[in-house]
C-alpha cells in the first residue's frame, strides 16, 4: 500500500508563512502531499525563502506579499491562488503580531490598533474571502492560529489577548454559520514556540517562560503544523468549531 500523505492533492494559502508557524505549516502541508501551497506574508524574502525550500524539497509553493490587515490584499491573495491552482481547500489564517508587554494601563492606543488590526480584523478579512471562495468549491477547511492567551488573560499582553480571544469568537462563528456548506473552521491555540516572534523577547522572559511551560521547554513550530495539517485534512472530517490547545497541558492546568 503506498503511503497517502494527510493533503494530498489539496491547495491552498498560509498567511505569516514567511517565518515561525506559519513556514513550519508551509513545509508539512507540502509534505503531506499538498498539490499547491501559497505562501503569504508581508515580509517577501521570507515568503520566497519558504516557498524555495518547499521547492527544493520537490513541492509546489507560491511566494505573495499580502498585508492581511488590507481588505484589497486579502482578496487578491484569494485570487491569486485560485488563478494558480484552480481552487482554495483549506486555509491557515496564522499571521500575527505581539505588541510590547507591560500593564494594561500603559498599552500605547496605537500598539493596541495595530495588534486588533491584524490578528483579529485580518483574521476576519481571511474568513470572509475565503469562505466566499470555498462556497464556490463547495467545501474547505481552514485553521486559524489563536493562542494560549486565547484561553486564559495574560496580564503584560492584554491587547494581544484580546485579539486571540476574538479569534476564538469568529472561529465559532464561521464554524456555525457554515455547517451546512462543508466548510470546517477551526484554530490552533499554541504555548509558547520557539519562533522569531518570541526569541525577540527579553531573554530573562523567555528563560521564565520556558520554566513555567510544562515539559520544561518551548515547543517547535513543526509541532503546531502537525495540529494545523490534522485539522485541514479530511481525517477531521467531523471537528469544526473547535479552539484546540497544543500547549503541552498548559491550559489543562489551569
Ligand atoms: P513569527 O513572527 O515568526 O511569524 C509571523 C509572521 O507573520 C512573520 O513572518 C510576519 O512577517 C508575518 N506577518 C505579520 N504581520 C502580518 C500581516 N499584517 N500580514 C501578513 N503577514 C504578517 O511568529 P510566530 O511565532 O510564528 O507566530 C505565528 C502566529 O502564532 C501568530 O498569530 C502568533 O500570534 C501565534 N502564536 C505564537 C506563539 C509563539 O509562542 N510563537 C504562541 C501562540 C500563538
Amino acid at each position: 500500500m503506498g503511503s497517502v500523505g494527510l493533503l494530498n492533492g489539496k491547495v491552498g494559502l498560509i498567511t505569516g508563512a514567511g517565518s515561525g508557524i506559519g513556514r513550519g505549516c508551509a513545509e508539512l502541508f507540502a509534505h503531506e502531499g499538498a498539490a499547491g501551497v501559497l505562501v503569504c506574508d508581508t515580509d517577501e524574502p521570507g515568503a520566497q525563502e519558504t516557498a524555495r525550500r518547499i521547492e527544493a524539497a520537490g513541492g509546489t509553493a507560491t511566494a505573495v506579499a499580502a498585508d492581511v490587515s488590507r481588505a484589497s490584499d486579502v482578496q487578491a491573495l484569494v485570487d491569486v491562488v485560485v488563478g494558480a491552482y484552480g481552487r482554495l481547500d483549506f486555509a491557515v489564517n496564522n499571521a500575527g503580531i505581539s505588541h510590547r508587554n507591560g500593564p494594561l494601563h500603559e498599552l500605547e492606543e496605537d500598539d493596541f490598533d495595530r495588534v486588533i488590526a491584524v490578528n483579529l480584523k485580518g483574521v476576519w478579512l481571511c474568513l470572509k474571502y475565503e469562505i466566499r471562495q470555498m462556497l464556490q468549491n463547495g467545501g474547505g477547511a481552514i485553521v486559524c492560529t489563536a493562542s494560549r492567551a486565547a484561553l486564559r488573560g495574560a496580564p503584560v499582553a492584554a491587547g494581544y489577548s484580546a485579539s486571540k480571544h476574538g479569534v476564538i469568537g469568529l472561529v465559532r462563528s464561521a464554524a456555525l454559520g457554515y455547517l451546512e456548506d462543508g466548510i470546517r473552521v477551526n484554530c490552533i491555540c499554541p504555548g509558547v514556540v520557539n519562533t522569531p516572534l518570541v526569541r525577540g523577547l527579553d531573554p530573562a522572559r523567555i528563560e521564565l517562560l520556558e520554566r513555567q511551560q510544562p515539559g520544561g521547554r518551548l515547543a517547535e513550530p513543526a509541532e503546531m503544523a502537525e495540529a494545523a495539517a490534522w485539522l485541514c485534512s479530511e481525517r477531521a472530517s467531523f471537528v469544526t468549531g473547535v479552539a484546540l490547545p497544543v500547549d503541552y497541558g498548559w491550559t489543562a492546568g489551569s
